[in-house]
């Protein structure tokens, strides 16, 4: 029996095609490709500009430091994220401040988020500030964890409330909808990521989506070292002049070979994500009659999820697990089991203030946010891409239940 792998992009020979137009025409760094696949993705997620980077970390960055991020200020970050959301903050100089999530969606707690504003920070001329710190809260990055949107509107409100800019981090949730209107187009800037464990694949790459022109303007320019064309070059058709660099800005480009696979995975994306919804729902249907132990995700009303990842909970109450170490201690040898039977899975993501980095900065204990440390413990990703087979998946819960019983 093959092995399984947790996902495999979905290539056909289109993105070999589109590929090989960019090298016969030479112009390999960010060029028209880019342009055209900025324009896909924006267009398909209903937002007026896509600005295309080298990853969803450097896009987070990016839009972060546009939109004013920097030292002496905080960013609120869900605990329980792929440790790139507080990476990026951490880059800007800013300090991020984690927030608890629920453990039904795996996203940002509101409750948690309105305590935390409430006892944290105190208002100081029309601004929030940390009253430990000093520090002047910049605002909010929630996370659509897995494809599931979180609960912007919520957010929103309270970013209003408090005058806070949110940056969504979308890295997961390409064509993620809440009634009807996609992911990008909650009224904030949002970053998703084109890496392989996400929907479409660039190998690398990111794109920060935006409604304001002027923000799409100014992270072109930082993207590209901080350059503006001058005004005098721009008038008089001078070409020879070299831009002007005001400020002291990266180079987050993307390339147009990878500007090519991302068009030609761009035409796919309603397509994989239709089937990996097809499939997490015989997921559904089949941990359900056969599988207690594991607690599938949970979808809210009238949201869209795109199963980034499949990732369901262990049931520790069914299974007599006292404690949430026991649970993660049950979860590893579980998937050690399946990696040792050909079957590749991964608990679902990190629960940061745990990291090593976060951990020892800022001196988090694990109960500081215990429904992302639960998450992180008891969370177990199944195997989910296009190719997959139905006797696949029958294979990979079948397999669950013989070893949960061997157990
Ligand atoms: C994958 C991921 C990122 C990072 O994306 P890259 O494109 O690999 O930089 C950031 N945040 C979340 C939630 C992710 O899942």
């Amino acid at each position: 029996m093959s092995n399984i792998p947790v996902t495999i992009p979905y290539f056909t020979d289109e993105e070999a095609k589109e590929v090989e137009k960019v090298l016969a025409s030479g112009w390999v760094a960010q060029g028209p490709m880019v342009g055209k696949f900025e324009e896909a993705i924006s267009e398909h997620e209903g937002i007026a500009y896509g600005v295309a980077t080298t990853s969803c970390t450097s896009a987070l960055h990016l839009a972060m430091v546009a939109k004013g991020l920097k030292a002496c200020m905080d960013a609120i970050v869900p605990a329980f994220t792929f440790v790139a959301t507080a990476n990026a903050v951490v880059e800007t100089g800013a300090t991020p401040v984690f927030v608890d999530i629920y453990r039904e969606t795996f996203n940002i707690n509101i409750e948690e988020l309105e305590s935390l504003l409430d006892k944290q920070y105190h208002e100081e001329d029309g601004k929030l500030i940390n009253s430990q710190t000093g520090n002047t809260l910049w605002g909010i990055v929630p996370v659509h964890e897995f494809g599931l949107c979180c609960n912007i509107h919520k957010v929103n409100e309270l970013a209003k409330k408090y005058n806070l800019q949110v940056i969504e981090d979308a890295a997961c949730a390409l064509g993620a909808m809440i009634d009807g209107v996609h992911e990008g187009a909650f009224g904030n800037p949002s970053c998703v990521s084109f890496h392989p464990r996400k929907s479409i694949t660039t190998g690398e790459g990111g794109m920060v989506l935006t409604d304001d022109e002027g923000l799409a303007k100014r992270m072109k320019e930082l993207r590209t070292h901080g350059s503006t064309v001058s005004a005098d070059a721009r008038h008089k058709g001078k070409g020879f002049l070299l831009p002007e660099f005001n400020e002291a800005g990266y180079n987050y480009r993307m390339t147009d070979i990878q500007g090519a696979v991302g068009l030609a995975q761009a035409k796919k994306l309603d397509y994989i994500v239709e089937e990996k919804r097809k499939k997490a729902a015989l997921y559904d249907q089949l941990i359900r009659d056969t599988l207690p132990e594991l607690i599938t995700p949970f979808v809210p009303e009238g949201y869209f999820h795109t199963y980034q990842s499949y990732v369901c909970m262990l049931n520790c109450d069914r299974l007599g697990i006292a404690d949430t170490k026991k649970g993660g201690e049950y979860r590893n040898n579980l998937l050690q089991r399946l990696e040792d039977k050909g079957i590749a899975t991964r608990q679902g993501t990190h629960a940061v203030h745990m990291l090593g980095y976060y951990k020892n900065t800022y001196g988090y204990a694990p109960e500081d946010y215990p429904n992302a440390y639960a998450c992180d413990h008891l969370s177990i990703t199944l195997p989910l891409y296009v190719q997959m087979s139905d006797e696949d998946q029958r294979r990979v819960v079948q397999t669950i239940r013989e070893e949960i019983d061997n157990m």
